[in-house]
């Protein structure tokens, strides 16, 4: 029987556990059902025993797993009556709200940090013909401005504040168990407003509730040494990183990481701009996956926890890829080492490369 049924998006799919009715108008772009990909080269690279899977959630329809959110916030937003959906963000939430909000036909106002985001993430938010703010300030400055004008205006934010954006994000970790047949050890993400960390224990903790799964995973979440605020303990006035997504000093979700934290017996730690930029490019050279620097430090953190021993051998890990290495190409070409080569249009000249750089 080749016929199957159409993949229509995570709402319809995980229906009976997200906030949805029969009458409700799905607004979807097809996000989830991504890849969880086991890595094959890079434990050999660190010479460890251990069984690592990435979740590779830059192929969500705009690149990023803020669709996951995005879908559901969206078709809420429409069926309460919004006209309008406003938005802060380092880049993707405004790539996704941009994208959900010209499919459902409402319109999108994004505050983005002026010369701060990757360049894949501007033309999709201009693309999809949102309402592009620059402003002099960061994140943090833009997410408050966004909640000061939503009580003037008509306009439903979709930050993940926005509880309708975590019950979408929950859908990652249920995909991960059934591919699995069960939880990881340690589920590893990259932290931001920490948003999606909140939103995968949410799932994972759904399923073991309702008897699907015995255990639940170690919660870890990595920060950019530049933007760590949940390893100061406090919160961060000028975050600075290469990895824009999450240069956030004031994470929204501050209280309820620190719950999942402790409710998982997990922790938090911090990468430097080199780890994440080298994860990166591990990843990229070794098993062919792009991400883009952000969703790197997950596994950055994770090749530090599993070198320590603090990860054991033997351990099944799962870390968040959160975005498509496409989104930042300046990020990826400016830390390629080997520089671009020019010859002439001859056999001999491109035969000299070739015999020049092959490896025995
Ligand atoms: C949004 C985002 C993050 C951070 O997620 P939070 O839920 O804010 O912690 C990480 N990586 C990428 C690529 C993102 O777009």
């Amino acid at each position: 029987m080749p016929f199957r049924p159409r993949y229509t998006g995570l709402i319809e799919r995980y229906r009976d556990r997200l906030p949805v009715n029969d009458d409700t108008r799905l607004i979807s772009l097809g996000e989830g059902n991504t890849p969880l990909l086991k890595l094959n080269n890079i434990p050999k690279v660190l010479g460890k025993d251990i069984e690592i899977y990435v979740k590779y959630e830059g192929l969500n329809p705009t690149g990023s797993f803020k669709d996951r959110g995005m879908t559901m916030a969206v078709t809420k937003a429409v069926e309460e009556g919004s006209k309008a959906i406003i938005c802060a963000s380092t880049g993707n939430t405004s790539a996704s709200a941009a994208a959900y909000a010209a499919r459902a036909g409402i319109a999108a106002f994004v505050l983005i940090p002026e010369g701060k985001i990757a360049l894949g993430k501007l033309a999709q938010g201009m693309m999809h013909g949102a309402t592009v703010i620059q402003i002099k300030g960061n994140f943090d400055e833009g997410m408050q401005l966004v909640k000061d004008v939503a009580e003037h205006a008509p306009v439903t934010i979709v930050n993940s504040i926005n509880p309708y954006r975590l019950q979408g994000q929950k859908t990652a970790a249920f995909e991960i168990v059934e591919e699995l047949s069960c939880a990881p050890d340690f589920h590893c993400l990259p932290v931001g407003n920490a948003g999606n960390i909140t939103a995968h224990w949410m799932g994972y903790s759904e399923y073991f509730e309702d008897g699907i799964v015995g255990t639940r995973p170690k919660m870890v979440g990595y920060q950019a040494a530049g933007s760590a605020p949940f390893m100061r303990g406090h919160m961060v006035d000028d975050p600075e990183t290469v990895a824009t997504a999450i240069r956030i000093g004031h994470p929204q979700s501050w209280d309820k990481a620190w719950k999942v934290k402790e409710e998982s017996q997990g922790w938090f730690d911090e990468c430097s701009d080199e780890q994440i930029l080298a994860a990166q490019k591990l990843l990229a050279e070794h098993e062919g996956v792009f991400c883009e620097p952000a969703s790197a430090t997950s596994l950055a953190g994770a090749i530090a926890d599993i070198e320590s021993g603090k990860i054991p051998e033997g351990s099944k890990i799962v870390c968040t890829l959160t975005g498509h290495g496409l989104k930042d190409p300046d990020t990826a070409i400016k830390q390629s080492t080997a520089p671009m080569m020019t010859v002439e249009a001859t056999l001999d000249a491109v035969r000299d490369v070739i015999l020049s750089n092959m490896t025995d």
